[in-house]
C-alpha cells in the first residue's frame, strides 16, 4: 500500500507566492527573484511532504498564476493576439502573464484569457482558447524542470498534468465550425513528447488530471478517453499512469474509467463514498485503485475509524498492494497549515482539536497507511486514539450543538417558506406604500470603499482608533452618501455598507456558530486568495446584525432606504461548512438567522429589504441530475429567509450573472419582489430568459457595468432600457448598476449614477 498526494496549495502558507508575483508585477523585484521565491516554494512543499512520509509526491502542482494556464503555455495554446507579447519580451512569463491579466504597456492593449470557476469550486482557472486550425507544439518545459528540480532533491516526482480530454473540455472555440475535442489527435502527439521527456529523466508515475471522467459528458467525450488512454498505452507501457478524478462519483462512466488501460485510477470517496461498492465490483484485474478519503476541499480533521472501514474494504478485495491512500483532490482547495493558527482567541483549542489543514491532511494519509498495515506502530495508534477522542468531542459539544436551533429547523413549515399573499396582491400593497415612479432606481447596496474607509477599518482593529471614533467615521460616509443619493435623485436609497470588509465574514462574524482564522488562505485566482469563515456549528443570531446602520441611514432621509443582507445560500456556499449535518439542514439554520433580521429590519421601519444571493447558480451541483434537490433546498432557504414580513414590505434580491435559462423556473419560485441582475455586457440578451418565461416580479436588469471604471452615458443606458423595454412590461423593470460599487472610485461613480437617473429619466418621461 502506498500514499499518494494529488497537489499541495502553492500560495505559500503566508502567501509569499501572492506577494512576490504582486512584487514582479508592480516592477519592485526582478524576474529571478520572483523565480526563486517560487522555487522556494515548490522546495518546501516537496520537503514537507517527504518528511511526512508520503509515497508519491506530486510535481508542477506548482503555478504561478493557473495550472491551466501553464499547460496552454507548454502546448503552445497561445492566442494569437499575444504575439507581439512574446515578440517584445524575451521571456516566458511575461507573455504567460500576459495571457493571464492582460497587457496595456508599450502602446500595446491586448485582453487577458477569460477565467472561469474550476468545476464547482470556488477556483478560478484560465479558459483555453480554441480556434479551428488550432496548432499545438511543445511550448513551454515547465513540467519537466520541475521534475528535474524535484528530483535533484532526491524526489522522484510524480508530475500532475491535466488529463488531454479534460484540459480539451475546459477550453472554449472561439471560432464557428469545429468542436474542441476534435482537437485530440492534434494535441496528443504533444503529451507524447512531454511524456518521452520525463521517462527519459526517470519519471515512474504520471497523474493525469481528468474530473471530467466523473461528470455528464457525451459519447464524443467517452470516445476520445478511450483513444488518448489506448494511444498512451501503446507508446508507454511501462509508464504508470494514473487517473485522478474528483468531486463526484464516476457513476454512468464507471465502466468507461475502469476499462482504461492505466496503471491506477482515483476516484473521491468523501464526495462520493457510495461509489466504492461499485467501483470495486467494476475495477478489472490489474488496476490499482486510489482511495481519496481524507478531504481537501474542507478543513475538518480526518474520521480515522471510517476512512479505515473504507480502506480495509478495499484491502479486503484487492490487496493491500492495489491500495493508494490519498486526499480526495488537490490540496490546492485547503489552507496551509492549522499550526499558523496561534491565536487562541480567533480560533479556540476546542474548535481547533476538530480541523486539519493541508500540513496535518498529509499526515492523516500518512497515519492512515500505518494504521492500515498489519501492525501498526505504536505512534499511529496513540494517534488513532486522540483522533477517536476529537471525533466523540465534536459530536457531543455544547459549542456546536444547540438543541433550541435544531428544534426550530424542524418546526420550519411551507407557510414559514411563503409570503401572505401572492405577488399581484404585495404589488399594489407594495405601490401604495412606497409611491415609486415607474423605472424606479437604485444601486445594489456597496458604494467605493475608499482607502480612507479601508483604513479606518484596520485601525480599529489594530485598536489605534476607539469604537466611537470609527463609529463616528463611518456615520459621516454613511451621511453622505446618503446626501448624495438624494442630490441625485435615486429613487430607492443604500446607506453604502462601509462597515463591511466583505459581504460574508460580515455576518458570520455576527452569527454563532461561525469562526474565523488568521491565516487560513485558499487561492481563488492567479494572487488573490480569499479567508472563507468556519461553520462550525448550529448557527444562530444573538442579536440584530444590520439594524444599527440602515435605521441611522434612514432616519437622515425621507427617501426610502433599503436594508442590505447576504442570503443563506450564498453564506453557505463561500464558508468551510460542518460535514457532521447535511448541507441544507445548516442552509436552513443561516435562513432563519437571516429571517429574523429581515424581521427586525421592518420593525425598524424599514421598507425595502435586499437578501443578496449571487452564490445561488455557483452552488448547482455538478451533476444535472442532483439540479432539482439542490434548487429545492436552496430556493426554500432563501424564501424562509424572505417570507417573514408583511406584504407591503418589498423584498429584493440580487444575483451577479443572468445565464439563467436552465433554471429560471427557479428563480421565478424564490418570489422576490423585485430582482436585480447583470445585464449590461451581454446587451440585455440575458433578459430573453425572463422575457420567454414571462417571468412575473420585477427585474432590475443591470444597464451599466461596474467592473470598469469606464462611464456609460445616458444614450447608452437610455438604449439598453429601450431594449429590456421591448421584452419586459415597463411596469416590471427597475434601474440600476449590475452590481454593488465598492471596487469603484467615487468620480466615475457619480458621474455614472447621474447618467443612469438621467436614462430613467428619459425612458418615464415617454410613458
Ligand atoms: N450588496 C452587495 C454589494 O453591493 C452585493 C455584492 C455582490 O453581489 N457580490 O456589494
Ligand atoms: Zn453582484
Amino acid at each position: 500500500m502506498q500514499t499518494h498526494n494529488l497537489g499541495y496549495p502553492r500560495i505559500g502558507s503566508n502567501r509569499e507566492l501572492k506577494k512576490a508575483c504582486e512584487q514582479y508585477w508592480s516592477g519592485k523585484i526582478s524576474l529571478t527573484e520572483l523565480l526563486s521565491k517560487g522555487k522556494n516554494i515548490s522546495e518546501h512543499n516537496w520537503k514537507l511532504q517527504q518528511e511526512a512520509g508520503i509515497d508519491l509526491i506530486p510535481s508542477n502542482d506548482f503555478s504561478y498564476y493557473d495550472q491551466i494556464l501553464d499547460m496552454s503555455l507548454t502546448v503552445g495554446a497561445i492566442p494569437k493576439r499575444y504575439n507581439q507579447v512574446a515578440l517584445k519580451s524575451n521571456n516566458e512569463m511575461d507573455l504567460y502573464f500576459a495571457m493571464a491579466r492582460g497587457y496595456q504597456k508599450e502602446g500595446l492593449d491586448i485582453t487577458a484569457m477569460e477565467m472561469t470557476k474550476w468545476l464547482d469550486t470556488n477556483y478560478h482557472y484560465i479558459v483555453p482558447e480554441f480556434y479551428k486550425n488550432q496548432e499545438f507544439k511543445l511550448f513551454s518545459n515547465k513540467i519537466v524542470n520541475e521534475f528535474v528540480s524535484a528530483k535533484r532533491l532526491g524526489i522522484n516526482s510524480k508530475p500532475v498534468i491535466i488529463g488531454p480530454v479534460s484540459y480539451l473540455l475546459l477550453g472554449k472555440e472561439k471560432e464557428e465550425g469545429f468542436d474542441k475535442l476534435d482537437l485530440v489527435k492534434r494535441l496528443l502527439p504533444v503529451y507524447v513528447e512531454i511524456l518521452t521527456e520525463l521517462k527519459a529523466h526517470g519519471a515512474e508515475w504520471i497523474q493525469f488530471d481528468e474530473p471530467f471522467l466523473a461528470l455528464d459528458i457525451n459519447a464524443q467525450a467517452k470516445e476520445a478517453y478511450q483513444y488518448v488512454y489506448v494511444e498512451l498505452k501503446k507508446k508507454f507501457p511501462l509508464l504508470k499512469i494514473l487517473v485522478a478524478t474528483y468531486f463526484e462519483g464516476l457513476k454512468d462512466n464507471l465502466v468507461l474509467a475502469a476499462s482504461l488501460p492505466v496503471h491506477a485510477l482515483h476516484i473521491d470517496l468523501v464526495r462520493n463514498p457510495e461509489q466504492l461498492d461499485e467501483v470495486l465490483t467494476a475495477i478489472p484485474g490489474q488496476l490499482i485503485l486510489s482511495l481519496g478519503v481524507v478531504d481537501g476541499r474542507n478543513v475538518w480533521k480526518n474520521d480515522f475509524e471510517q476512512s479505515l472501514s473504507i480502506i480495509k474494504k478495499a484491502v479486503a478485495q484487492l490487496g493491500s498492494d492495489r491500495v493508494l491512500i490519498a486526499p480526495s483532490c488537490s490540496l490546492l482547495h485547503s489552507p496551509c497549515d492549522l499550526d499558523l493558527e496561534t491565536n487562541d482567541k480567533t480560533l479556540t483549542p476546542e474548535i481547533k482539536q476538530w480541523l486539519a489543514f493541508a500540513k496535518q491532511k498529509i499526515d492523516e494519509v500518512v497515519v492512515l497507511k500505518a494504521l492500515a498495515s498489519e501492525n501498526p506502530d505504536a505512534i499511529a495508534l496513540e494517534k488513532l486514539e486522540e483522533n477517536k477522542k476529537a471525533t466523540a468531542s465534536r459530536s457531543t459539544s455544547k459549542l456546536i450543538h444547540n438543541e433550541q436551533i435544531k428544534q426550530r429547523v424542524n418546526a420550519i413549515t411551507a407557510k414559514d417558506a411563503t409570503r401572505t399573499s401572492p405577488f399581484s396582491i404585495r404589488k399594489k400593497t407594495q405601490q401604495e406604500i412606497l409611491q415609486l415612479p415607474i423605472f424606479p432606481t437604485t444601486t445594489i447596496g456597496s458604494f467605493p470603499q475608499t482607502p480612507e474607509v479601508r483604513s479606518w477599518r484596520a485601525q480599529f482593529k489594530k485598536g489605534d482608533i476607539t469604537l466611537a471614533e470609527y463609529d463616528t467615521l463611518l456615520k459621516k460616509e454613511t451621511e453622505e452618501t446618503i446626501r448624495w443619493q438624494e442630490e441625485v435623485g435615486i429613487d430607492v436609497l443604500v446607506h453604502g455598507e462601509f462597515e463591511r470588509n466583505d459581504m460574508v465574514e460580515y455576518f458570520g462574524e455576527q452569527l454563532d456558530g461561525f469562526t474565523f482564522t488568521k491565516n487560513g488562505w485558499v487561492q481563488s485566482y492567479g494572487s488573490r486568495c480569499v479567508k472563507p469563515p468556519i461553520i462550525y456549528g448550529d448557527v444562530h443570531r444573538p442579536n440584530a446584525m444590520t439594524v444599527y446602520w440602515t435605521e441611522f441611514a434612514q432616519s437622515l432621509t425621507k427617501s426610502l432606504v433599503k436594508g442590505m443582507l447576504t442570503g443563506p445560500v450564498t453564506i453557505l456556499q463561500w464558508s468551510f461548512v460542518r460535514n457532521d449535518q447535511p448541507r441544507p439542514v445548516t442552509c436552513n439554520q443561516i435562513a432563519l438567522a437571516i429571517r429574523d433580521e429581515v424581521v427586525d429590519l421592518e420593525k425598524a421601519g424599514i421598507k425595502v429589504i435586499q437578501i443578496d444571493e449571487p452564490a445561488i447558480r455557483e452552488g448547482l451541483p455538478l451533476r444535472k441530475a442532483a439540479w432539482q434537490a439542490y434548487l429545492q433546498w436552496a430556493v426554500n432557504a432563501f424564501k424562509i429567509s424572505a417570507s417573514g414580513v408583511k406584504d407591503g414590505t418589498q423584498i429584493h434580491t440580487h444575483m451577479c450573472y443572468s445565464e439563467f435559462n436552465d433554471i429560471i423556473q427557479n428563480i421565478a419560485d424564490m418570489d422576490a419582489d423585485v430582482i436585480t441582475i447583470e445585464c449590461s455586457r451581454s446587451q440585455m440578451e440575458l433578459l430573453d430568459a425572463f422575457a420567454d418565461f414571462k417571468y412575473p416580479n420585477d427585474i432590475g436588469p443591470g444597464v451599466y457595468d461596474i467592473h470598469s471604471p469606464r462611464v456609460p452615458s445616458k444614450e447608452e443606458m437610455v438604449a439598453l432600457l429601450e431594449k429590456a423595454k421591448a421584452v419586459i412590461p415597463a411596469e416590471q423593470l427597475w434601474v440600476n448598476p449590475d452590481c454593488g460599487l465598492k471596487t469603484r472610485h467615487w468620480p466615475e461613480t457619480k458621474s455614472a449614477l447621474i447618467a443612469m437617473v438621467a436614462a430613467a429619466k428619459e425612458l418615464s418621461a415617454k410613458e
